[in-house]
């Protein structure tokens, strides 16, 4: 659990306050009931307290004070209300019948701290509402008056609606955090979807995702609702650029290759051409070739972008196909290019753009190299691995996944003076993946590139 996190915060809160709440209501409610629960016994035994100096006062007129007393005593003893009078010494003058003797509240006598005024006191278990008063009758100081009722059965009563409310209340505050947190949870689920489309978003990914918000919060579907507009902007504005870069691309190479042709022929057929003007050329026609190059990379990531680019994918012999690629490849190329293969492997691909992927990787080998390009292929599980080895500079670590990001070059300066356009891996993964393979490199700077190939077998 990330607590960090705006859902787990927002449930923990919530919870905590309802619990408070639920909490609050629990101690309220049970502190009441206790309350009312003891204050009629309280009343009782207050009232029992001022009547029996009066009862005894007319008894005495009938009988002598002591039995007076006893008869006032039995008169008010109840089963649960009990009394007695204690004399200057602590001896009992009179008593309950409920306190003779081998009774079982008997005990009561030798309870020590009685209050002025009725409170509740325990002993064995059981729950009193005592009070102890001077028995004053025609203003004689007859000894202490003690009464005590029996609560012990509301008192019960009252513990078991105690765990009653305290198991209602846990139950409550456990649903109710578990219907937060759902519901936290779905207010928050289109802020979720937000930053997993601005994760996933690419300019490459033409497919805009849908934001989910019908049922958020007004300030999240407002949040939801500029970022989706917000998004459109941003995929149109990407999609004329790539129109753009598409048209420019081509409106540009059928001009340039015609003056790309008439460079190549006047140089060539050119005899009277200074050396400083043959040089001029030849520099004008080679820029002008590397800008051809470039606009045709461009123009196939374009056509890749706009899901223009169509794979004819078939089962292929690999051997024959790597070999007639190379063979291709040593007529422009004056390096020493070997291939191995110790088995015959075939595999799903499209020849010409396989082909389009080898002359790229062959090429780059022979640009940042200055010996042996080596093309192997074998089986590697369910795939067909070919690997373009070279013993050129090499690439270093911290560049090696960026080599495949358009326009990336590793070293600006000594790439430009080979030429390249910084498009061609790119191009490469691309190309790799639409055949649903997978192109990576290996690299030690000073030693050579490995670039491997994989794709499924047949
Ligand atoms: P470029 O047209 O510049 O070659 P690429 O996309 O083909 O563009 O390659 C990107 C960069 O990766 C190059 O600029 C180069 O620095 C590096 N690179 C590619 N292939 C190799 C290789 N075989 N050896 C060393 N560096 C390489």
């Amino acid at each position: 659990m990330d607590f960090r996190s705006l859902r787990v915060r927002l449930t923990l809160g919530i919870a905590a306050v309802s619990a408070l709440g639920i909490g609050s209501v629990a101690i309220w409610t049970s502190s009441r009931t206790q309350h009312l629960l003891v204050a009629a016994n309280k009343h009782h035994v207050a009232y029992l307290a001022e009547r029996l100096p009066q009862d005894i006062e007319i008894y005495q007129q009938m009988m002598a004070r002591s039995r007076a007393m006893q008869k006032a005593i039995d008169n008010r003893t109840t089963g649960t209300t009990l009394i007695w009078v204690e004399g200057e010494q602590g001896e009992i003058l009179a008593q309950s019948d409920g306190l003779k003797v081998g009774t079982r509240d008997r005990a009561l006598l030798s309870l020590g701290n009685i209050p002025l005024f009725p409170e509740v006191k325990s002993l064995n278990d059981r729950y009193w509402v005592m009070c102890q008063t001077p028995l004053i009758v025609q203003d004689r100081n007859l000894g202490e008056l003690v009464l005590a009722t029996d609560i012990t059965e509301e008192q019960v009563m009252f513990q078991q609606l105690l765990w009653t409310l305290a198991g209602a209340s846990i139950a409550a505050i456990g649903l109710m955090t578990i219907a937060i947190a759902f519901y936290v949870r779905r207010s928050l689920c289109p802020l979720e979807q937000m930053c997993q489309v601005a994760q996933n978003l690419s300019s490459e990914q033409f497919e805009r995702e849908q934001l989910q918000f019908e049922n958020a919060p007004t300030e999240v579907k407002q949040l939801a609702q500029t970022l989706d507009r917000t998004l459109l902007q941003l995929y149109q504005t990407w999609e004329q650029q790539r129109q753009f870069v598409s048209n420019v691309s081509h409106e540009l190479r059928t001009p340039l290759t015609l003056v790309s042709g008439y460079l190549q022929s006047t140089l060539r057929r050119g005899k009277n051409l200074s050396e400083a003007q043959t040089e001029a050329l030849g520099i004008a026609a080679s820029e002008a070739e590397r800008t051809i190059q470039l606009l045709s990379d461009l123009l196939d990531l374009a056509r890749v972008d706009n899901h223009h680019l169509h794979f004819h994918l078939e089962p292929i012999v690999l051997n024959e196909a790597i070999a007639e690629i190379i063979e291709m490849a040593r007529q422009t190329c004056d390096r020493d290019l070997e291939f191995y293969a110790n088995e015959t492997v075939s595999a799903i691909a499209d020849f010409n753009r396989l082909k389009q992927v080898l002359i790229n990787l062959i090429d780059n080998a022979v640009k940042y190299s200055q010996k042996e390009v080596v093309v192997s292929l074998e089986c590697a599980g369910e795939q067909a691995k070919i690997e373009v080895r070279d013993r050129g500079w090499g690439i270093p670590l911290a560049q090696q996944s960026r080599i495949f990001e358009r326009f990336y070059r590793v070293d600006e300066a000594r790439s430009r003076s080979t030429g390249g356009t910084g498009l061609g891996l790119s191009i490469v993964k691309t190309l790799v993946e639409g055949m649903k393979g997978s192109v990576r490199v290996r690299s030690q700077p000073g030693e050579g590139s490995c670039f491997i190939i994989l794709l499924p077998l047949v």
